[in-house]
Formats: structure tokens, C-alpha cells, sequence
């Protein structure tokens, strides 16, 4: 095989580093413009006080998903069932009592990762050279000049490629990167209007130094139309150590401050588990509007909208720009599976054609 010689990953999210991981697996080095000062994109694990793995992006995935599994078993990491033994908990209305219900086995459970989801990350990164990843790197433009595209940062460093891969949410290609020539009407009309999935959504975590809600059989699950928590789990670790919660706040209360939103989430919970769960060790949360994920307001009429659409998989610039990263692949789009889809169909474009 001909060495590919200059690839420019921009985005260090899970679809750039895998696809960076399995280009170094065949000796091809290539450069990761991430503009954020850390890698993983809506991947973002944070340790509590005690050093619980609390997930504050992606959480879940399950045997419907075997190339995120196929990675996971090349990195050697672990994945354990989401614990979801005892009374769940469905809240209508906030004037009657919640229902209960229990969640039946199933063959194909929702998995997490030991350790939490920033393991993918931190194992992917390991692999790659440092000095080929370039942090509070915000790529702003992309010119083809001859058989060669050059990317402009926010850094007053330019980069030169002979292949470049976008692993960053179509919507924001639209909106941060500009293009020389400009991309044809069909592509540049259809980058706003693709989904960022999860855009917008708010999560939060907490740690506690006992699992209470275990022992008075509950198995931390609550879905809820009627309170500022609208959906949680249970998030001991995979050792059954460290003890908390993650789950979604409702749209809503992105307009109420921090404070607020910890004081409705406690109310809530202490309702429905009693007082111990007024009593956290560590609360976190985020909002995921950052310039990261999301500029201007997307405008979205359904689900998974233009997600693998046809002009995402096709190639620009003469065959040299491409899109990766999760909205670009049909299938899976929006979820950890489909990062790891679209970097596989990343590679297998950029080694066929040399
Ligand atoms: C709250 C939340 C919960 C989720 N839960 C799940 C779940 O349980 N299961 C699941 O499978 N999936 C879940 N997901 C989705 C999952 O996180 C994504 O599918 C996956 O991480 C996307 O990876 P990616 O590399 O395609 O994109 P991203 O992770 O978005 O990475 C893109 C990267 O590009 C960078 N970037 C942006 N603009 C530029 C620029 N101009 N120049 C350089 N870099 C740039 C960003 O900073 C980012 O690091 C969740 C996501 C969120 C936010």
C-alpha cells in the first residue's frame, strides 16, 4: 500500500480518534485539530469527590452495536450491564403518587463502560503520537490550492493536507468552516439542516457516599413527565464502590440558573427516594449548547433529521475532503456506533483510493 502522506483529522471526538487509531494501526500518521482544549466531544467523564466516573455525554450502547464493541475488544476494555434490578419509578403528574414498575431482563441490556466512556478516549488517544494532536485548535477554513488543501486555525497556524476529513457535526461545519471554492449548493444547503444529535440536551450526575436507594430496593430508574428530572439511572461503578445518578434535565430548565436547577433535581429525588437523597456528595451538569456542539439554533422537524444523508458520503474538493463523524453515516447516526461506523468508512475511502 502507498503511504497516505498529510491527513488532517479535524474534530477530536470518537469518530477523528478512531479513525486516527486505525489509520496508525497501518502506519499512517495523520494531525487532530480539535478546537476544544480536551478530546472526546460529547464524550466528557467527570470524576466525582470520591473518584465515582460520572458521565456527563454519552453513556450507553448495547449488542446491537458491533463495531463500537469490536473497538472496545481491540482496546481491552470492559463493559457492564446497567444495573436496573428493583422498583423503577414513572411520574405522570406531580399530584399523583408515581407508578411503579420493573424493568424485565432482556437479552440485549444496555452496556456502560468500566471506568466510564472517556476510557474509548483515553485509550484511542494513547495510541497516537502527542505531537500529532493539536488542542484550542478551531479550524476556520479550508482552500484547495492545486493538489492540496490548506486548513487555517485560530491559532495563526496553517496546516497542509493532501486529505481532509471532517469529524465534526455537519451543522457546524456550515456555520465555522468556510470553504475555498465554496462546496457545491447541494452539500452547503443540506450542513445546517443535519441534526447534531443530543444538541441542546442537558445532563446531570451525582455522587453519594451510599447507594440508599438500593437498599430500600429501588433501582434508581425514574422517568418522570412532571418533574425537572425527566429520566435517570443508577450509576455505581463497575466495581460497586462508588454510588450516583445520571440522567436528563427537562429542556426547559436550561433558562433557570445552576443553583435552581440542583435545588428542583434534590426536591424531586428526596420526594420520591426519601431524605437521603438530599444529601450528595458532588452535583454536576451541562448544558450541550457550546460552540462545540452547537452555533444558532438548529431548526429540526423530525428525529435523526438529514442524518447519512447522500451528500455526506460522497467526496469534495477533488476527492479530498470528506465527511466522518456520527451525523455523516447512515446508519446509527447520532450514537457512539455510528462515530466508529463513520470512521471505518472514513478509512476504507482514504486507503482504497491510494
Ligand atoms: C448528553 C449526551 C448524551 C449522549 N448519550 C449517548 C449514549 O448514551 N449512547 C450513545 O451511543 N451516544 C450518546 N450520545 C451521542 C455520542 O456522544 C455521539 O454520537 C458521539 O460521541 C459523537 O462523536 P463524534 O466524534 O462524531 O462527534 P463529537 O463528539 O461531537 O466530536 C466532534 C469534535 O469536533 C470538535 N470541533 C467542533 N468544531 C471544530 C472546529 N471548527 N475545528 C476543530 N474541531 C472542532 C469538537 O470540539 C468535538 O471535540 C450522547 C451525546 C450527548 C451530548
Amino acid at each position: 500500500m502507498k503511504p497516505i502522506e498529510n491527513i488532517i483529522i479535524i474534530g477530536g471526538g470518537l469518530s477523528g480518534l478512531t479513525l486516527a487509531y486505525l489509520l496508525s494501526k497501518q502506519n499512517i500518521c495523520a494531525t487532530i485539530l480539535e478546537a476544544s482544549p480536551r478530546l472526546g466531544g460529547r464524550i466528557q467523564t467527570v470524576m466525582g469527590k470520591q473518584g465515582t466516573p460520572l458521565e456527563l455525554g454519552a453513556t450507553w450502547f448495547s449488542d446491537l452495536h458491533p463495531n463500537l464493541l469490536a473497538l472496545l475488544d481491540n482496546l481491552e476494555l470492559k463493559k457492564f450491564p446497567q444495573y436496573a434490578k428493583g422498583k423503577s419509578l414513572f411520574q405522570t403528574k406531580s399530584f399523583e403518587p408515581p407508578q411503579e414498575f420493573y424493568i424485565p431482563e432482556t437479552e440485549t441490556p444496555s452496556y456502560r463502560l468500566a471506568g466510564g466512556t472517556q476510557s474509548i478516549i483515553n485509550a484511542l488517544s494513547s495510541t497516537l503520537k502527542p505531537e500529532t494532536i493539536k488542542l484550542n485548535t478551531k479550524v476556520i477554513s479550508v482552500t484547495e490550492i492545486d493538489s492540496e488543501l490548506v486548513v487555517e486555525t485560530n491559532t495563526g497556524t496553517n496546516y497542509t493536507a493532501a486529505k481532509v476529513v471532517l469529524c465534526v457535526p455537519p451543522q457546524l461545519v456550515s456555520s465555522q468552516i468556510k470553504f475555498s471554492p465554496k462546496l457545491p449548493d447541494a452539500v452547503s444547503t443540506i450542513l445546517p439542516t443535519v441534526q447534531t444529535w443530543m444538541g441542546g440536551a442537558i445532563k446531570f450526575v451525582l455522587e453519594y457516599a451510599n447507594p440508599f436507594w438500593r437498599t430500600q430496593g429501588y433501582s434508581g430508574m425514574l422517568y418522570s413527565h412532571s418533574g425537572i428530572v425527566s429520566e435517570m439511572y443508577d450509576h455505581t461503578n463497575v466495581e460497586t464502590t462508588k454510588f450516583g445518578f445520571t440522567g436528563f434535565l427537562n429542556g426547559g430548565s436550561s433558562s433557570y440558573t445552576k443553583d435552581i436547577r440542583k435545588e428542583l433535581v434534590l426536591k424531586q429525588l428526596s420526594t420520591l427516594l426519601g431524605p437521603d437523597a438530599s444529601n450528595p456528595l458532588a452535583y454536576y451538569e451541562k448544558i450541550w449548547t457550546d460552540e462545540f456542539i452547537l452555533v444558532g439554533n438548529q431548526i429540526v422537524h423530525r428525529p435523526h433529521q438529514n442524518n447519512g444523508h447522500p451528500t455526506l458520503q460522497n467526496q469534495y474538493m477533488n476527492g479530498k475532503l470528506m465527511f466522518s463523524g456520527t451525523e455523516a453515516t447512515p446508519e446509527f447516526s447520532g450514537y457512539m456506533e455510528g462515530a466508529v461506523r463513520a470512521a471505518i468508512n472514513a478509512f476504507e475511502k482514504l486507503v482504497q483510493h491510494n
